[in-house]
């Protein structure tokens, strides 16, 4: 049981339920293969059901932590710090982002959009889920859409959210990681159709790392 100063601060996004952080490479994506820091915050009700990381979900399994501590851990490891969940956008993200950019760090965001943007970005990966779709501002703001395949009809819905999202970010479509096999070489034919699109590969997980 969180005591009210503890819930108050966690409300004003001075602290954040961490999952966990680590220094590793970004497998995914249009910055696949460059060093960062991730930041794993818990909380997420958006509730895909091949998600990979379902323990993220329950916030209170996730101890309260100082913005301060996060920054103080990611600045001696990297110059790149990626916020992901979870889903980062349940909680108010502006102070964790003021103070990584006092120490002149770029920010990067992985969200499923499903709440109204707060902080502020370098680089907005927005991967759109059909449970509960992105707000606005959200859209507006992502660098890249980054849509995963589980089957056919994901397709579709890749080219909807193509639509809504701002006209200028990177549309990419990435295999879930379970349908790889099947998946795969039905978006290579797709992207080779429609090659707005390029595709992103989970290629952490091909390298084994976190
Ligand atoms: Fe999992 Fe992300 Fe979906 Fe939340 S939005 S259920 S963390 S894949």
């Amino acid at each position: 049981m969180l005591t009210q100063d503890v819930q108050q601060l966690v409300g004003k996004g001075e602290m954040l339920p961490l999952m966990e952080e680590f220094y590793t490479i970004q497998g995914e994506g249009y910055h696949t293969g460059t060093a960062a820091y991730f930041i794993r915050v818990g909380g997420c009700d958006v509730g895909c059901h091949w998600c990979d990381v379902k323990e993220s979900w329950n916030a209170d399994l996730h101890p309260p932590t100082h913005v301060d501590h996060i920054v103080g851990n990611a600045s001696k490891f990297a110059d790149t710090v990626v916020v992901t969940g979870g889903e980062p956008l349940t909680w108010d993200m502006s102070m964790l982002t003021l103070k990584l950019k006092e120490k002149n760090m770029r920010i990067h965001i992985e969200t499923s959009g499903a709440y109204e943007l707060s902080g502020s970005w370098d680089w907005i990966t927005l991967s759109p889920k059909k449970t509960k779709l992105p707000t606005q501002s959200v859209y507006d703001a992502a660098d890249e859409l980054k849509c995963i395949i589980f089957n056919k009809h994901d397709f579709i819905f890749a080219e909807e959210q193509a639509q809504r999202v701002n006209p200028n970010a990177i549309l990419f479509l990435q295999p879930e990681w379970s349908k790889r096999d099947e998946m795969t070489p039905l978006i290579v034919d797709y992207v080779m159709n429609n090659p707005k699109w390029r595709i992103s590969l989970q290629t952490h997980k091909y390298l084994n790392i976190p």
